[in-house]
């Protein structure tokens, strides 16, 4: 295949551009969606050789960090909460260690006094989604596909219950036998499609930190989240703190309680997040969608793939979401745990003859 992306801005600019980049499906994992947390551990399963792929494609690192997690209580309510998580992993089958706090402190020294439980989480991982982005970009290109930025797309060309191809913001016409809507929290509002085709997609806010220790890297190795906060190293002296989940439609704007709330809460956790540096305050909109997990693979028109409604796993999701769209546009089954991701528990079109 010999792709063509088009993006309005700069390619990973949007959504992808604010995300932590944790691989999380252990930590994430949460009662009542055991499908969703089969696609996310064959995700992680992807992760390593996809970033060595990746890699070799771009001739750069894809940023990816095998540096576990660990999850603390600073109170007794949290800690209470955290032996819950605990045994919920356990009844799941998944890797997590009930660690005292000296112990959670041998592993990581930068954590307060304070803390009153930890959890290892040993195969959650992260990634800089950045350089990953960057890199994803720079391998289509070397492998014969093409990356235009700053071009809108307008519409999707329909012609009958196909789809076969999009009229961009600039007038051109791109004809082509499969169009895949990874617009992320936009994909719900894409001109062209019969309503019924179209999928519900909405943006779900989250506001962050990019912090730098002028030290340089050291001050955590592995991830670090309590129940309201999570600090993800970057491994280069930078981290991510982040993040609030916010319905507040397409609104970016940053505010003073979120930052406020954000680095009260990491400081009790690691107090010397005080000492970093705030490189860039900034608000993302994860793509949400009814039953918070992705569209993907083929649509209710033919020619039609949706790999989108990531919500909070999108850079985790990436590998796995390129093999079901690739399996789509050839026809092929998706990976067995993709398949309850479908489109059409959401979209499906009677076209008139
Ligand atoms: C604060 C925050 C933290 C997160 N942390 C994590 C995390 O730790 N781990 C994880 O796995 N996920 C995380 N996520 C979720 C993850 O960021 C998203 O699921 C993922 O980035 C979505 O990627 P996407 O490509 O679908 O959307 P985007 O990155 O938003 O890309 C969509 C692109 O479509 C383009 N576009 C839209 N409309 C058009 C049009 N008409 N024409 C042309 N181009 C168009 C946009 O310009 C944009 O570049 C986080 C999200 C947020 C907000």
């Amino acid at each position: 295949m010999r792709p063509l992306v088009v993006d309005r801005g700069a390619p990973g600019g949007a959504t992808t551009h604010v995300a932590a980049g944790m691989l999380a499906p252990v930590s994430e994992a949460a009662f009542g969606e055991r499908a969703l947390l089969e696609l996310n551990l064959a995700a992680a399963g992807r992760w390593r050789a996809w970033a060595d792929e990746v890699a070799a494609a771009a001739g750069v690192d894809a940023g990816l960090r095998e540096c576990g997690t660990l999850l603390v209580a600073r109170d007794r309510d949290q800690a209470e909460a955290l032996e819950r998580e605990l045994a919920f992993r356990h009844e799941c089958g998944l890797r997590a260690e009930r660690l005292l706090p000296s112990q959670a402190r041998d592993r990581e020294p930068a954590l307060s006094p304070a803390v009153r439980l930890g959890l290892d989480v040993p195969g959650d991982h992260a990634v800089d989604a950045r350089r990953l982005a960057a890199a994803l970009a720079t391998a289509a290109q070397r492998l014969g596909g093409r990356v235009r930025a700053d071009t809108e797309v307008a519409e999707l060309l329909v012609d009958g219950d196909c789809v076969r191809g999009v009229r961009l913001a600039a007038g051109e016409v791109v004809e082509t036998d499969a169009v895949v809507v990874a617009a992320g929290p936009w994909s719900g509002m894409v001109a062209g499609l019969p309503p019924a085709a179209q999928v519900p997609v909405r943006p779900v806010k989250g506001q962050t930190l990019r912090l730098r220790d002028p030290a340089g890297a050291g001050l955590l190795e592995r991830v670090v989240r309590s129940e309201e906060m999570y600090l993800v190293p970057l491994g280069n002296g930078r981290y991510v703190l982040g993040a609030t989940v916010e319905e507040r439609g397409f609104d970016t704007a940053v505010t003073a309680g979120a930052v406020h709330d954000l680095l009260r809460e990491a400081a009790e956790i690691v107090p010397g997040v005080l000492e970093l540096e705030v490189e860039e305050v900034l608000a993302g909109l994860r793509p949400g969608t009814p039953d918070n997990a992705p569209i993907l693979g083929p649509g209710a028109l033919g020619g039609l793939h949706w790999a989108t409604g990531h919500y909070r796993h999108g850079v985790l999701l990436a590998p796995v979401t390129g093999a079901t769209v690739v399996a789509g546009i050839l026809g092929e089954p998706p990976p067995p745990e993709a398949a309850p991701f479908a489109p059409a528990r959401f979209a499906s079109v009677e076209v008139p003859a």
